[in-house]
């Protein structure tokens, strides 16, 4: 027979249940430009996050590859990547399975996408030749939002709501 449950199970981590898009625009995280995140759960036990990405038309988020799995929700709008044929519309969900590589665009008759993506792991972000010119992991995004809330007046500790 199970022993009964402790509840409140003692040092259990908070849970989290936010509007994903306020209307404070300062929520969003200038990333590039015509890119946006807003952050939702920086999981820095397993090492990921969870986050709105929103591009506007002619926004591209540079080439880079996936060592972990990312999954998403299509919110808004539509985008593809240049590597694949296929364009994530909305309503749409997409799976990008470890070693992925792409750039992601929105097409011109498309002025905003905005789209959930759960990102474990890390981004590594390569030229035409695949060498690696950059990198993102869920340090690197807590530290992007430290300083723009910061920055915009909502104080870095804005950010410690979404960590974890
Ligand atoms: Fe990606």
């Amino acid at each position: 027979m199970n022993a009964p449950l402790i509840l409140p199970t003692p040092g259990i981590q908070p849970e989290i249940a936010v509007a994903a898009m306020p209307d404070d625009e300062r929520v969003w995280v200038p990333q590039a430009k015509d890119v946006w995140f807003r952050p939702l759960l920086l999981n820095t036990v397993t090492g990921g996050w969870c986050n709105l990405l929103r591009v506007r038309r002619s926004g591209i988020l540079q080439r880079h590859r996936h060592p972990m799995v990312v999954v998403g929700y299509v919110i808004r709008g539509r985008w593809k990547y240049l590597e694949h044929p296929w364009t994530a519309e909305e309503g749409s969900f997409v799976y990008e399975p470890p070693g992925e590589v792409h750039t992601l665009t929105v097409p011109d008759d498309c002025g905003e996408m905005i789209t959930f993506f759960n990102i474990q792991g890390a981004m590594v972000y390569v030229d035409e030749d695949g060498r690696q010119v950059g990198y993102e992991d869920v340090w690197s995004k807590i530290e992007m939002c430290r300083a723009h809330y910061a920055a915009v007046g909502l104080g870095a500790a804005y950010v410690d709501q979404f960590v974890r």
